[in-house]
């Protein structure tokens, strides 16, 4: 079956789909390039790479139009390591999340798991649906996902309405962030990592974080709660504000952030990011709905991702077609391997040419119809 060869003419110009990491631009590797002997390899304590953590940070406040006293904090690790850095870093006693698939479940369990916090009150969801916060008396952090990248369920950025005074709403934006419009006022920290939207590579986790969660953070330091030194947000805001990381970062993984972000802000900024994604999402989902044996997962349409689609196929079994396009360099279309679905699974990122989207839906007919 895998030597069924799709016809040049159908396939999309750049193959890659996966959902993190996920297509980084070549445009991007070629001026990685060109700075391979003045920056790659260069100490991460001077000015070269200081420059291009600034670039970075400017980057991302330029394209979520952070408001005046946010900042931009970053540190080694990537989205796990965050979760770590939040549990011991900005919930104070009690947390309350809303777990929808397997990410928000990797929070939960970071927060339950630690000794010194109360248990978290938790909302749950099946796959493919929905859960929701809701105000809860004694909560200091509540916290969410906006794409549900195991799932393809996107939620919208809303503060919890009749939350306590001074309760900090965290979101996590590892897939969502640069796909799925916000507005930062709706949350405190919106923190995400580099190889899913925005088209770099892994390693670093970045959250742009509010005067409260700032100030959160300092108030949990002072009260002199262990917390070991690589999880010290404290230390990420204060190595942040110098441009610098606590520890080496991904030099490449900067670059390759810094120049994506440049690179969709002369595009348009997330106003246009948003609108890439959706017709990607148009090409998939109104391609399914029409199909015979593709359907959309997600059943609400109201929840149907415009970063992540998931696709569940009748009469066909998903594995093998995901095997035949990665033997015609159509690659990463596996659905979350927890999930258990039959089903492809397809990023939608600004990176990613709606038009490509498009060729992959024929390409999976044509393979469908031998099959
Ligand atoms: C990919 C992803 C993560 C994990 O990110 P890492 O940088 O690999 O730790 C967390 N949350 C969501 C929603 C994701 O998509």
């Amino acid at each position: 079956m895998t030597d069924i060869r799709i016809p040049d003419a159908l396939k999309p110009v750049d193959g890659r789909f996966g959902s993190g990491p996920s297509k980084v631009r070549p445009e991007g590797v070629e001026s990685l390039a060109a700075v391979s002997r003045t920056f790659l390899g260069t100490s991460h304590r001077q000015k070269t790479v200081k420059d291009q953590v600034a670039r970075l940070r400017r980057g991302l406040a330029e394209f979520f139009a952070m408001p005046e006293g946010y900042e931009v904090v970053l540190a080694n690790g990537g989205t796990s390591a965050f979760w770590e850095v939040a549990t011991f870093g900005l919930v104070r006693e009690r947390a309350q999340f809303a777990e929808f698939g397997e990410f928000g479940a990797k929070f939960v369990k970071a927060v339950t798991d630690a000794p010194f916090l109360a248990g978290p009150t938790v909302h749950r969801a099946p796959g493919g649906s929905a859960a929701y916060l809701a105000a809860e008396a004694g909560v200091d952090v509540y916290a969410t996902v906006q794409n549900e990248t195991s799932t393809g369920v996107a939620v919208p950025v809303r503060r919890v309405a009749g939350a306590d005074e001074g309760a900090l709403l965290l979101t996590d934006a590892t897939s969502g962030g640069g796909s799925l419009d916000v507005d930062l006022r709706e949350t405190d920290v919106y923190y995400l990592a580099p190889q899913k939207a925005l088209g770099s590579d892994g390693g670093i986790w970045l959250a742009l974080m509010s005067p409260a969660a700032i100030e959160r953070a300092f108030e949990i330091k002072r009260s002199g709660r262990y917390i070991p030194q690589f999880l010290d947000l404290v230390t990420a805001i204060e190595q942040s504000r110098l441009e610098q990381t606590y520890n080496t970062p991904a030099l490449a993984t900067v670059f390759l952030a810094a120049e994506q972000l440049d690179w969709m802000n002369s595009q348009g900024g997330l106003p246009w990011a948003v609108k890439r994604s959706a017709e990607g999402a148009a090409a998939i989902y109104g391609w399914a709905e029409r199909s015979e044996y593709a359907t959309p997962f997600v059943t609400d349409p109201a929840l149907r991702s415009s970063a992540v689609a998931t696709v569940d196929f009748v009469g066909i079994d998903a594995t093998v077609l995901a095997k035949v396009l990665r033997a015609n360099d159509i690659v990463d279309t596996e659905p979350y391997r927890k999930l258990g679905r039959n089903q492809l699974r397809i990023a939608l990122y600004p990176t990613i040419e709606p038009s490509d989207v498009t060729a992959l839906t024929a390409c999976i007919d044509y393979v469908a119809e031998r099959l």
